[in-house]
């Protein structure tokens, strides 16, 4: 269990995406999304809904 995510309220599902292709794949509970990579960049995955995830969708819009 990822006692960090249980705290900011995202409990155990969901999914974990690479910030860099868009690959996705659900949550796997007791890995946490940054200990696992993406099979086709190699970069660490993000967790869907989490603050950086918050933040990455910030850095999109201010393109706007
Ligand atoms: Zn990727």
């Amino acid at each position: 269990m990822d006692e960090k995510d249980e705290k900011m309220g995202l409990g155990p599902h969901g999914f974990c995406f690479c910030p860099k292709c868009g690959y996705k794949k659900p949550h796997e509970a007791g890995i946490p999304c940054r200990e696992e990579r993406c099979p086709n960049c190699g970069v660490r995955l993000i967790r869907e809904g989490s603050l950086h995830h918050e933040m990455l969708k910030r850095v999109d819009t201010a393109d706007d």
